[in-house]
């Protein structure tokens, strides 16, 4: 066998696991010799630390080795199973008052065990109850009790433990496969990355993760399979930019001499160190022959819309057009607004494009399109529309990409001759992540909110409060200020127990906002009811605004500072932390009140966390990583971003540092290559 497939053999190629064996594996996921070497321990024991029982401090988390004594279910009024486990110094009993007589079905006596757990006293003598058990060694066999070192413990599913097949079996297996194959394993990582990296050989690595000698010795294991994962998948979308990089396909545009500094100029403000770099680094990208394709990420408020905006006007002046999508019809039109009032001036001519629009309109809006005479098209999606075609799209830009899909970007790039890409997200994504997925584009950050801006004031209350949150809210209003009432979204469908939007509004301007306007605004709306709404807001027309979520992403009005989210508990983190961006984005200290209708939502529950990571921290990476942590990738990605790559060994969250090192290790692999 060569030594580029032996890792691709099939496990019923392993000497002592057969037909029946192999099905078992199967089910566990593990079918080629890679899956089996790649299957890692759960955990481990260390028998250097583990105390003899007689030692065990009472009222202590410990792991305890022993061999089972004898076993026995005591019905009553309270059924339970006691189990007795003993070593050389003393004896412990288990406790289980679930399970019933089937546990005793579980065990053997003579079976060696490691559990895990508190030491309780009952009686004078050392229990545990409910204790977490490994299977060490079954009865009859020389067992690990006298051993010192590092016994893998392995997750094994019910199925597994049912057919026989337990941590015992599974090590002597897995000890049998690496005998017999692990040195016929290529180390496909260049020598040099592996001493740069301080990274054991890959042989050496795939048997110590599963029997090293120390705890220490495991973790550099670890991290050296980890490094493999992140190594090849930054080493291909590496070669994913070079390639680019090197096809002159694309549009090279020259740097704006009129259109950007003009636009400049008219502010009233001064870009940000951060603004400045990112449109620096956009324009210099842009000049380059080969097609953009670049991330921006900035928290919210941090002025994202005036960098895409500078990138429009790039095209515009280089000839080209340019067009802005945006997830929500609220949210378009208000760019439109926004861009408008900036570009006309300088003698632009930009149009929106959305869902609703008079056939007539959009008829004219099209052709102005096709024939070039609209220099900025921004839109919804209402922009991939196959009647919609572009005279010569130059650039794409995409607000809030988190909300589309891949597909919907890809159609919108075809609307042009190659135009650069541009996306842009409030990094509802941590930092490695967004490496991973993104690994593709080139990333430009902009780490820095403009000056002034005063922390956000956050707090969480319970239902309870609600009428001095209100009263606090009026005041804010009485000195000029504008205030945000969210719900949970209103589904038609589901007839939901939580005090409607449209019910608040109602409560409110009849109750304690009295002397104010008080507007509404909710998803069943029609479009052009919601653009009024925001439009009435915006002018100040409005004092407070009781929405759904509709206002959820990218809505700017900086004169508003209080946000109260109702049922706060209900809303993921990302999006309260969305939600909350909504304020602070002018000078006045701002406020965001969550407020939770939820008896309990306290410490230990995911929403108690939420809340918590909201109060503590206004940082939205660390929101994001909070977020990741309490979901778990697969749900925090949910159908949302397909395509994540899953790791076997790397930890997303925790293997930052190694993930930056891998990636620095593929950049310079690709330039050798090259
Ligand atoms: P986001 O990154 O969330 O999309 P926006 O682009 O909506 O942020 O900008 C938030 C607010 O900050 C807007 O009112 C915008 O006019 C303002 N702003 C943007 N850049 C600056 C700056 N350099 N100085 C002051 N205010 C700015
Ligand atoms: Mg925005």
């Amino acid at each position: 066998m060569s030594t580029t497939d032996v890792l691709d053999m099939t496990i019923d190629g392993v000497r002592g696991i057969g037909a029946k064996r192999a099905a078992v594996l199967n089910e566990a996921g593990i079918f080629t010799l890679a899956d089996l070497f790649w299957y890692r321990p759960r955990r481990y024991l260390d028998r250097t630390r583990t105390v003899p029982i007689a030692r065990a401090p009472v009222g202590e988390e410990v792991t305890l080795v022993g061999r089972v004594r004898g076993m026995n279910f005591v019905p009553g009024r309270r059924p339970r199973f006691v189990l007795v486990l003993e070593d050389e110094s003393d004896d412990i009993s288990c406790t289980w008052f679930s399970g019933g007589r089937y546990m005793q079905k579980n065990f053997t006596e003579g079976d060696e065990l490691a559990i895990s757990g508190k030491v309780d006293l009952f009686q004078g003598r050392r229990q545990m109850v409910h204790p977490e058990y490994e299977f060490i060694t079954p009865a009859g066999e020389a067992g690990l009790l006298h051993t010192g070192g590092v016994v893998p413990l392995y997750t094994s599913s019910a199925d597994m433990k049912e057919r026989g097949l337990r941590s015992r079996g599974f090590r002597r297996l897995m000890r049998g496969a690496l005998d017999e194959f692990v040195e016929q394993v290529a180390d496909g990582l260049p020598a040099e990355i592996r001493t740069r990296q301080q990274l054991m050989p890959l042989v050496q690595a795939l048997r110590t993760i599963h029997f090293p000698a120390s705890i220490m010795e495991a973790e550099n294991a670890r991290r050296r399979l980890a490094f493999d994962e992140l190594f090849y998948l930054q080493l291909r979308l590496a070669r994913l930019r070079a390639r680019r990089r090197e096809r002159p396909e694309g549009i090279a545009m020259a740097q704006s001499q009129e259109l950007v500094p003009q636009l400049l100029r008219e502010l009233p403000f001064a870009l940000t160190a951060a603004q400045e770099r990112v449109v620096n680094e956009i324009v210099a990208d842009m000049g380059l022959p080969h097609v953009m394709n670049r991330l921006v990420q900035g928290d919210v408020g941090s002025g994202k819309t005036l960098v895409g905006l500078c990138a429009l006007l790039t095209a515009v002046e280089n000839g080209f057009q340019a067009a802005l999508m945006a997830p929500t019809e609220i949210l378009a039109e208000q760019h439109f607004l926004n861009i408008k009032s900036l570009v006309q001036p300088l003698g632009l001519q930009v149009i929106l494009l959305k869902g609703k629009q008079r056939v007539s309109v959009r008829r004219q809006l099209q052709e102005a399109l096709s024939s070039g005479s609209a220099h900025i098209a921004v839109g919804t999606h209402a922009l991939i529309q196959t009647e919609v075609e572009f005279a010569r799209l130059g650039l794409v830009v995409i607000d809030e990409q988190h909300r589309f899909g891949v597909m919907q970007r890809g159609a919108l790039y075809k609307k042009g001759e190659k135009p650069d890409m541009l996306v842009m997200t409030a990094t509802p994504i941590p930092r490695t992540l967004a490496q991973t997925l993104y690994g593709d584009l080139e990333v430009s950050l902009i780490d820095e909110l403009p000056p002034g801006r005063k922390p956000i004031r956050t707090a969480r209350r319970g239902v309870d409060r609600r009428e001095a949150i209100f009263d606090f809210a009026a005041d804010q209003m009485r000195q000029g200020r504008q205030v945000y009432i969210v719900y949970p979204l209103v589904e038609e469908s589901e007839k939901m127990d939580l005090t409607s939007a449209v019910e608040a509004c109602q409560e409110l301007s009849h109750g304690p906002f009295a002397e104010f306007e008080v507007g509404l605004l909710h998803g069943r709306m029609s479009a052009e009811e919601k653009v009024e709404v925001m439009e009435a807001f915006k002018a100040h027309r409005m004092d407070a605004l009781v929405s759904t979520t509709v206002i959820e992403v990218g809505v700017d009005v900086p004169n508003a500072s209080v946000m109260i989210v109702e049922h706060a508990e209900r809303f993921g983190l990302a999006q309260l932390h969305q939600l909350r961006g909504r304020v602070g984005r002018g000078g006045e200290q701002s406020f965001c009140i969550l407020i939770s209708h939820q008896q309990g939502v306290g410490e230990g529950t995911d929403s108690g966390e939420r809340l918590d990571a909201m109060v503590e921290t206004q940082d939205g990476f660390i929101i994001a990583e909070k977020d990741l942590e309490i979901r778990g990738p697969g749900e925090f990605f949910g159908t949302r971003q397909a395509g994540i790559p899953e790791f076997k060994v790397a930890d997303v969250l925790r293997d930052e540092p190694l993930l930056r090192a891998a990636r620095e290790e593929a950049d310079r692999q690709v330039e050798i290559e090259a």
